[in-house]
């Protein structure tokens, strides 16, 4: 069976977001759709597996409220739905962040097109940066971007301060990319609140790159918040880039660790995640907690400690 995979978000003042909340949950009753949608004063942040009927149905839907008539939807198929269950909440941000943002100040949008033309003609003065957490980088990501050595994303404010005693905020190019395109909306706003005046944004995020332009410019697979884990950016292409914990063969599959008490994400083959039973290091093959292992091609996340809660930024 196929699946539409709907990645999507708008920034539009929502009054009611716990009403909004209830609304999406009638809608989906009864039809065969899994998501995770979050829904604030500031906007809404979805992604969604659906039947191809359902999905245009709730695309239809969306659109037809004025507030989200301008939405965009990027697309992928799947053979199967890739969340556990229709979850739709209501958050107090869309993006983790401490700081306040001025939206007003958000980097300008620039399309795949545009994006790729300015990766092939860039000079030393432009910094190319990703902007997502490292295990999303370490699977994929544009040749020759920087990636902020931050322990999380909340710590932005602090990175973009730092930023400025290293570029001249004045002479420097920015472009930043994320895996949609939400992420950037806040964090180049925060770098043009530190006097960045060329900051620019890949608009709909690597998604949109991938199905627009494809894999040109681009090294290895997406890193995505739903039971994939990782896809490429074009179908055509399997590109694997990064390698396995233990014995360093090129791998891109993720495993969370098998011992319970640690859960830890991380990359591994298959032969290896057999050998050390699904776990990260051979102490925690020791533990008693352990979950049993199964062996599978592509292990779906781990549901039970909330896997795309405790990381954070789910996009
Ligand atoms: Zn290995
Ligand atoms: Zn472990």
């Amino acid at each position: 069976m196929t699946y539409q995979v709907l990645a999507y978000y708008y920034f539009t003042a929502v009054e009611n977001p716990h009403l909004e909340v209830s609304r999406h949950l009638e809608f989906i009753q009864g039809k065969d759709i899994c998501c995770r949608v979050y829904i604030s004063h500031e906007g809404i942040n979805g992604q969604m597996s659906a039947s191809i009927e359902d999905s245009q149905a709730y695309q239809e839907w969306l659109k037809s409220d004025p507030r989200f008539k301008d939405v965009v939807f990027k697309i992928h198929t799947h053979t199967d739905h890739a969340f556990p269950r229709a979850a739709v909440k209501f958050r107090e941000q869309l993006v983790a962040i401490d700081e306040k943002v001025d939206m007003a100040l958000t980097g300008e949008h620039i399309p795949p097109e545009k994006w790729k033309e300015m990766l092939q003609n860039r000079d030393e003065k432009t910094l190319l940066l990703d902007v997502r957490n490292n295990y999303e980088w370490e699977i994929g990501h544009f040749e020759g971007a920087e990636l902020p050595k931050l322990e999380s994303f909340r710590q932005f404010p602090q990175y973009a301060r730092q930023l400025k005693q290293s570029c001249d905020p004045k002479q420097t190019k920015v472009m930043m990319y994320c895996t949609g395109g939400i992420r950037c909306e806040l964090y180049s706003a925060m770098l043009k609140k530190e006097g960045f005046e060329q900051v620019y944004q890949l608009d709909g995020g690597i998604i949109n790159y991938g199905l627009k332009e494809g894999h040109d410019q681009w090294r290895g697979k997406l890193f995505v918040f739903d039971d994939r884990l990782a896809v490429p950016i074009d179908e055509k292409i399997d590109e694997v880039i990064s390698c396995c914990r233990h014995c360093e063969a090129p791998s891109d599959i993720y495993y969370n660790c098998a011992n319970m008490d640690c859960n830890e994400l991380f990359l591994a083959c298959p032969e290896c995640a057999e050998k050390l039973k699904g776990c990260c290091c051979e102490q925690c093959v020791q533990t008693s907690r352990l979950r049993p292992y199964e062996k599978k091609n592509r292990p779906k996340p781990f549901r039970r400690a909330h896997f795309y809660e405790s990381k954070g930024t789910a996009e």
